[in-house]
């Protein structure tokens, strides 16, 4: 591979000094290729026959022509409470590639070992949280939300301790950009407006270029207010699909508005607003009802960082965009859901008394919504049955119908809209649990088998009706800590 199919460039390395620390990946041994994702291969720009030549990068034994590991350095607001002591601790930017689309691609090797950046940490990642990295941002392209994506994921014979020992992986995460809000923070509060500005202004010219030849002034606005859209926009979207991310620090908010960084995630299987899918997370800052409301204070610290080098009220001003934007797309998210596309002012009642009931009888969050698509064409068996109360499925189902009175689009017309929106299959804990267990024996057939089924998640796959099924009672709320 002395020829590379795709344009390498190295854009990060032309922030100041400050922001990286050059670091060669700590090899691994016993390394094995076990997932590799060719449809992404194709969309960044090259193709592999053999996935098996790329295990030497992946196990940080080898470096291709043009890579140059750099461990980026941010800080941010974990929990709360500022930690400048951030950065990549196990992560390292290898290079930036651009498709023939013009895509760009960061390429980041995490669990490549130590960097100036691990604090008491390893460097190293396990294969369970790897798995379940790549099984979600996988899952979460598939639905449509912007993500990071798995390129491939390689498993190694090293222990790592954890709770228990458990053995080291690596993932080839891509995405657009790694640059974080933290970047930000670390800008502004270690280094200066004028590091504050180079960033922003690198951030804009590889990723807002449409903002580009504004005048500065209008430049910088428009772009926060973008950063802020975007982000107001995945987490509605989040809310929409009922994934609780589980660690919204500011180190883990990319700055483009891809969800970044899969820990304890969860999608919600039975509808629990204050659902924490952390174990760690005692106080539940970020259980799934606070998430909207943690992704403005997140804005708030980027706003803060951006004091230096932008106008106070400016800011102020671009910031209170979350709240209209989040508002506006979650509610149309719902709308789509329930498929009403005429609108009414009594919607948002209903919508709020739909959560209001799913809590309140623990109802499976997906099988409910894709219940309702097909409620014509299958009846209304699939929904009622998910209760343990019929009449009070009956008395919603009643109000549904008679909102659907006020609808012009035709039966099948809406319920096939309802199913590009709702999905059929997403990725419940005990899946991953299951494709994780199967990959500690070595099997990874099973974890390939998932991706497909989460390639389409709005498909009927009748061979695949296993995965659509509600949890069994071991794999509700299963217990997933940050230790990955
Ligand atoms: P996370 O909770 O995964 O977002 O990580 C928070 C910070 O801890 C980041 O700076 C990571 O790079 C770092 N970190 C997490 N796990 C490790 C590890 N095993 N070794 C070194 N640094 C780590
Ligand atoms: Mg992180």
């Amino acid at each position: 591979m002395s020829e590379s199919p795709f344009h390498i460039e190295h854009r990060y390395l032309e922030l100041p000094r400050s922001f990286y620390s050059r670091v060669t990946p700590a090899p691994l041994s016993g390394a094995h290729m076990v997932c590799f994702n060719h449809a992404l291969a194709r969309q960044m720009g090259f193709h592999t026959s053999n996935p098996d030549d790329w295990t030497s990068v992946g196990a940080g034994q080898a470096l291709l022509e043009g890579m140059d590991p750099v461990a980026m350095k941010y800080t941010g607001h974990q929990f709360g409470v500022y930690n400048p002591e951030l950065g990549d601790g196990r992560g390292l930017l290898l290079w930036e590639t651009v498709g023939p689309d013009g895509r760009r691609w960061d390429w980041h090797l995490k669990g490549a070992g130590q960097t100036p950046y691990s604090r008491f940490g390893d460097g190293r990642a396990v294969l369970r949280s790897t798995i379940r990295e790549y099984l979600c941002s996988e899952a979460m392209h598939g639905l449509g939300i912007p993500t990071t994506r798995a390129l491939f994921l390689v498993s190694a014979s090293d222990p790592v301790r954890r709770e228990t020992i458990e053995s080291a992986a690596t993932l080839m995460r891509v995405a657009r950009s790694h640059i974080r809000f933290g970047h930000f923070e670390f800008a502004a509060h270690h280094e200066g407006p004028e590091a504050v500005a180079t960033l922003l202004e690198h951030v804009i010219a590889l990723h807002f270029p449409h903002l580009i030849d504004l005048p500065e002034d209008e430049r910088r606005q428009r772009w926060f207010t973008e950063v802020v859209e975007r982000t107001a926009r995945l987490i509605a979207d989040w809310q929409a699909v009922g994934f609780c991310h589980g660690v919204m620090n500011s180190d883990n908010m990319a700055i483009i508005g891809d969800t970044f960084d899969y820990g304890p995630y969860a999608f919600l299987d039975d509808f629990d607003a204050g659902y924490i899918c952390n174990h760690t997370d005692q106080g539940g800052r970020y259980a799934y009802n606070r998430q909207p409301r943690i992704g403005l204070t997140n804005c708030q610290y980027l706003a803060s960082a951006l004091l230096t080098v932008m106008d106070e009220d400016d800011i102020r001003r671009c910031l209170r965009h979350y709240e209209t934007t989040y508002n506006e797309h979650f509610r149309q998210r719902m709308m789509d859901k329930l498929g009403l596309a005429e609108r009414d002012d009594a919607d948002m009642t209903l919508i709020m008394d739909t959560f209001s009931m799913l809590h309140e009888h623990h109802i499976d969050y997906t099988l409910f919504f894709r219940g309702l698509s097909n409620l014509h064409s299958h009846g209304t068996a699939p929904v009622r049955d998910l209760f343990v109360d019929r009449s009070v499925a009956d008395e919603w189902l009643e109000r549904y119908e008679q909102r659907l009175q006020q609808e012009t689009r035709a039966h099948d017309e809406r319920e096939h809209a309802m199913r590009r929106v709702n999905p059929k299959y997403i990725l419940r804990n005990y899946l991953a649990q299951q494709v994780i267990d199967s990959a500690k024996e070595g099997d990874f057939a099973p974890m390939e088998e998932l991706l497909k089924v989460l390639e389409r998640p709005f498909d009927e796959q009748p061979d695949s009706e296993k995965y659509a099924a509600a949890p069994p009672d071991w794999g509700k709320r299963m217990d997933i800590s940050c230790s990955s």
